[in-house]
């Protein structure tokens, strides 16, 4: 697909999620200089979410689980608005934004809105508080929940200190790979920090643990449950109270520590901008993750959902949108041919069970072993490092 050339001078870059990190730092290499790049994102950081259970587990220091931005954006030459998207007028060529860091510099004052020629958006997902709150009434105010991912990061030493105070109840709502992994993690952090009495429950949402996985994965995660000695109740949760949770069947648990780890959402702020969604609200994108409806719109990652067939939304298919994206935001700028991008079928997936112990599998097949968590932690620090410029 060709475009024409258009006078493209404004690209801004919605979060910087797995892929625009990629895009920046191939900007760094070679930035058009009739382009203008600015970057809209809340951190001055990027938190790599793969590692996070690591952080939890004791393993990883949470710099390490970061990408700094501001070596990247200044390779790139970008700017940085410290900032949250809040809306899009995808007709008007417009993004809102509200302030999102603490500053009382008058020179970081936020605009209320920056224009674009092209628009690029890797926000991830979001857990949206006002449907949590219908459909589980008192977890958003009670409950740690893992989106955004550094406000549970920077939570997690109350946990810490909570269980140095008693024997903490900690109980996991949601079963799949961030719950699970959060889940061993957090297990693995309070045995070892001699808090022998906690207790540890999974509250799967009805089914198995791990449904997204194959048969064999399951059985090796009920494995790995019962090894760690947690209750795993098939059961779904319908609210949290002071220090209970409320179950589907009626039931009520006691619980200290409730980490919601459900699945994720479109940001509800895309609604009325103008671009086409699909049915769940995440942006509808084609082959060349660019909008289906404003050619000028591009998006990767969790936030989007391409229209010729989904994947799982995963950090790693985030992370191989990086490069089909960075060259189809150049080469659009350029009225070059987009280049169409092609998800594989199946990739390597690797669930952590605490620090030091991980199940590999891909496709069909499964394994699992102490070789397999340092496997994962060479792929995901080296992601990190590839990123992490040095600080001139
Ligand atoms: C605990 C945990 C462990 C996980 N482990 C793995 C794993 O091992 N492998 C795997 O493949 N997946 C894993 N995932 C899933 C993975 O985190 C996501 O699929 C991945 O983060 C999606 O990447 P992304 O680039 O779309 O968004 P993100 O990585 O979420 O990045 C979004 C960026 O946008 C910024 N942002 C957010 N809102 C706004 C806004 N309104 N305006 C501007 N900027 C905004 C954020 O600050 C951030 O910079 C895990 C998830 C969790 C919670």
């Amino acid at each position: 697909m060709l475009m024409q050339p258009t006078g493209i001078k404004k690209l801004l870059l919605l979060g910087a999620g797995h892929a625009h990190v990629h895009v920046l730092a191939r900007l760094a290499q070679n930035r058009p200089a009739d382009l203008d790049v600015t970057v809209v994102t809340p951190y001055p950081f990027q938190t790599y979410s793969g590692m996070t259970p690591g952080f939890v587990a004791g393993r990883y220091s949470a710099a390490e689980c970061q990408i700094p931005l501001e070596p990247l954006l200044r390779a790139a030459g970008a700017k940085w608005v410290q900032a949250r998207c809040t809306g899009i007028d995808a007709a008007d060529q417009r993004v809102r934004l509200s302030p999102a860091g603490k500053s009382h510099n008058v020179n970081d004052i936020v605009p209320p809105d920056l224009r674009y020629d092209l628009l690029s958006i890797d926000t991830g997902a979001v857990i949206d508080r006002e449907r949590l709150e219908a459909e589980m009434p008192g977890a958003a105010a009670r409950a740690l929940i893992v989106r955004p991912i550094e406000a549970f990061a920077a939570l997690w030493p109350q946990v810490l200190a909570l269980a140095d105070e008693k024997p903490v109840s900690v109980v996991v709502v949601g079963a799949g790979a961030a719950g699970l992994e959060l889940l061993f993690a957090a297990e693995q952090c309070l045995r070892q920090a001699g808090h022998r009495a906690a207790r540890f429950t999974l509250i799967t949402g009805g089914g198995e643990a791990a449904t997204n996985y194959s048969d064999g994965v399951q059985r090796r995660v009920r494995r790995q449950l019962k090894r760690r000695q947690i209750t795993v109740l098939r059961e779904t949760c319908v609210g949290v109270e002071a220090h209970e949770v409320l179950l589907g069947s009626g039931a009520t648990l006691a619980c200290d520590v409730p980490i919601l780890a459900i699945g994720t959402h479109a940001p509800p702020w895309l609604q009325g901008t103008g671009l086409a969604l699909s049915e769940a609200g995440h942006v509808l994108v084609n082959a060349f993750q660019q909008s289906t409806s404003h050619a000028n719109v591009f998006a990767a990652g969790d936030v989007a959902t391409r229209a010729d067939g989904t994947h799982p939304k995963s950090g790693v298919y985030a992370v191989r949108a990086g490069p089909p994206l960075a060259h189809n935001l150049l080469a659009a700028h350029e009225g070059q041919a987009l280049k169409a991008h092609h998800p594989p079928q199946h990739t390597l997936n690797l669930l952590s069970c605490g620090a030091g112990h991980a199940i590999a599998s891909y496709g069909p097949l499964h394994v699992e072993g102490a070789w397999a968590w340092r496997w994962k932690d060479r792929i995901d620090r080296a992601f990190v490092a590839k990123y992490s410029l040095p600080f001139a």
